[in-house]
C-alpha cells in the first residue's frame, strides 16, 4: 500500500517553461543583495489550467525584500515586482510562495512536478494538538422500515 496525501485539495503544477532573456537578466542581475543568482530557466509556479499569464520567480533582491517575477504568455513578457501571497495553510503552517493576488491554487496546494527525494522528514513540533471530536455515526445503526 502506498499512502498518498489525499486529504486536501491538490493541484498539479503548470508545466510551462521559459528562459530569461539577456535584457531581463541584465536588469535583474544589477539588483543588489540577491538571495540566489538570477534564474535563467523558469517553470511556471501556478497550478495547471490557471487563467492569465504564467508566473515564475526570477530573483529575490535586497536580501529577499524585493521579489521580481516574470509574467509571460507567448511573446508577452513583463517583469513584475510583487510581494508574496498572504495565503497560509492553517493545518501545516505553510506559507504560499506565489506572488500577491496570483491566480489559482496556493503553492502549498500544488504538487511539485518533480518529487523531491532527498528531503529529510520535517521535525515534529509539539504534541499539543487538540483532538477534535468528530461526530461518529452509531455503530450498527439500522433504519427499520415502517
Ligand atoms: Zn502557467
Ligand atoms: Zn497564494
Amino acid at each position: 500500500m502506498i499512502e498518498e496525501h489525499v486529504g486536501r485539495s491538490e493541484s498539479t503544477r503548470c508545466p510551462a517553461t521559459t528562459e530569461v532573456m539577456m535584457t531581463e537578466y541584465k536588469m535583474l542581475g544589477a539588483l543588489p543583495d540577491p538571495v540566489d543568482p538570477v534564474r535563467l530557466d523558469l517553470t511556471c509556479e501556478l497550478a495547471i489550467g490557471h487563467e492569465g499569464r504564467h508566473v515564475g520567480l526570477v530573483v529575490a533582491a535586497y536580501a529577499g525584500n524585493q521579489l521580481w517575477w516574470l509574467h509571460w504568455a507567448g511573446q508577452h513578457r513583463d517583469m513584475v515586482q510583487s510581494e508574496l501571497c498572504d495565503g497560509r495553510d492553517p493545518d501545516e503552517h505553510d506559507d504560499c510562495l506565489l506572488p500577491y493576488r496570483h491566480r489559482g491554487a496556493h503553492s502549498f496546494e500544488i504538487r511539485p512536478v518533480h518529487e523531491p527525494s532527498d528531503i529529510a522528514a520535517p521535525p515534529q513540533s509539539g504534541a499539543d494538538r487538540a483532538s477534535a471530536h468528530w461526530p461518529v455515526a452509531p455503530r450498527g445503526y439500522q433504519r427499520e422500515a415502517g
